[in-house]
């Protein structure tokens, strides 16, 4: 994996005859007690000192992913629009110095339901974010949920189940915890992989070296630990890419098994 360009919102990537690009919909800032620790309880003044604060605050980039394949562009996550902190719903800036037309986006899939991630298909003004879209996947455990969005009822999703193919370059995995529904995408091209991992890590500079730690908004934190180690070994022994929605932006990079736990290097 290649990048072939980079600015404040957006950077781009080749990756066999693909062109991947994490596009930056803003960050939120959380406080310390999100994380939490084996059987439950918060962290607090013990964080580890590795972990960077602003402001006494956890600091969490939001980013989405678009795979062009020369044809149409899929998009996986769309941010949060204006349905949450004002430092979300960047994704329009980024697509557009990114150079992607909105037009060209005709699929969006999401990793799951959580607000960061669906509110992006209506902008702030109320307008559809994607004109031309005529594809919307959501995990099938999540269906009802998605439906339940008031904003977004015009929306006619199709499930997505594990194992189905996006396209011939795409494939949904399996990835349950930090929601009933949550997965990821495999990107295939030219021998090359990247998985797009949307919420299994929030806090890399934590996570990768402890993924027992969860995070308070983790649906089954018991189930959510155990799909990020297994998925954490996945992309480690099979020396794929990853790209994460809350890795720090661009978010991009490779896992490697650290002397405890993994370790991230960013691309
Ligand atoms: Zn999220």
């Amino acid at each position: 994996m290649e990048r072939i360009s980079a600015g404040p919102h957006h950077t781009a990537y080749k990756i066999g005859d693909l062109t991947v690009t994490s596009l930056r919909d803003g960050y939120v800032d959380m406080p310390v007690r999100r994380l939490h620790k084996p059987g439950g309880e918060p962290f607090g003044n013990d964080l580890p000192s590795q972990v960077p604060l602003f402001d006494r605050a956890l600091r969490l980039s939001v980013n989405a992913f678009a795979i062009d394949d020369g044809q149409d562009i899929t998009l996986i996550d769309t941010g949060s629009a204006n349905a949450w902190h004002p430092t979300m719903g960047f994704l329009p800036q980024a697509l557009d110095e990114a150079r992607i037309a909105v037009e060209r986006i005709r699929t969006v899939a999401f990793t799951h339901t959580h607000l960061d991630h669906i509110h992006g298909l209506v902008l702030a003004d109320g307008r559809d974010g994607f004109p031309r879209l005529s594809r919307l996947f959501v995990p099938r455990a999540e269906l009802d949920m998605f439906r339940s969005v008031a904003r977004l009822s015009r929306f006619r999703a199709e499930p997505l189940d594990p194992g189905q193919r996006l396209s011939a370059n795409i494939e949904a995995i399996a990835a349950p915890g930090h929601e009933i529904g949550h997965t990821c995408f495999r990107v295939t091209s030219g021998g090359e992989t990247l998985l797009v991992w949307g919420d299994l890590v929030h806090v890399p500079s934590l996570q990768f070296e402890r993924p027992e730690v969860a995070w308070e908004f983790d649906a089954d934190q018991e189930q959510a630990r155990a799909t990020r180690l297994r998925i954490l070994a996945l992309a480690a022994d099979n020396a794929w890419c990853v790209a994460g929605a809350h890795l720090d932006s661009p978010g991009v990079g490779r896992v490697s098994r650290g002397e405890t736990g993994f370790r991230f290097q960013p691309l």
